[in-house]
């Protein structure tokens, strides 16, 4: 019985520091966008997990361009907080594309989340499929798989060799 309540008391202090901790990101990220006169609102992923939504003008948040023909970055999440830039507010795929991300965050309690995006590549390409699939249902895996193999996340792989890992991992996730 005394295992159980130490056990009940280490699970109450890690959520309670979870949920404190998501709160702090959240706050922090407000006053960011408050005092900065940024446009923000809040929208929920799984039911009651709130995430901030903040439309970036004048990369306050996102990184800058440096020089010429620099990428300026049109949308990053920190936790659960979802940055747009303001050129690419408008188009609602961004959008769609980081909340995933902050679900998958959510899920995998943010540290889970960042070590298997950073250091498993299967992983990596999973949740960036989750995204793109979430910007357009109507794309196919073999569109999305291409797009990956493109960019960096595909890591170098081909399409073929992507689209091998998507469904291996879809197989197994409805095997448990
Ligand atoms: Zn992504």
């Amino acid at each position: 019985m005394r295992i159980v309540r130490g056990l009940v008391r280490k699970i109450a202090v890690i959520a309670t520091a979870y949920v404190a901790g998501v709160f702090l990101i959240l706050g922090v990220y407000t006053g960011i966008a408050e005092c900065n006169g940024l446009d923000y609102s809040y929208t929920f992923v799984y039911t009651f997990c709130p995430v901030l939504k903040i439309k970036d003008s004048g990369n306050i948040i996102l990184p800058e361009p440096h020089g010429d023909g620099d990428y300026d970055t049109p949308a990053g999440s920190y936790g659960p907080v979802v940055v747009i830039d303001e050129l690419c507010w408008e188009d609602t795929t961004f959008v769609e594309h980081e909340i995933v991300h902050a679900r998958q965050r959510y899920r995998l309690f943010f540290i889970g989340f960042q070590l298997l995006y950073t250091y498993s590549e299967r992983d990596r390409i999973y949740f960036e499929y989750e995204a793109f699939k979430a910007e357009n249902r109507l794309v196919s895996d073999e569109e999305i798989a291409l797009q990956l193999s493109l960019e960096v996340y595909g890591n170098g792989l081909s399409r073929e060799q992507i689209l091998v890992v998507i469904n291996s991992y879809r197989t197994e996730q409805l095997k448990t």
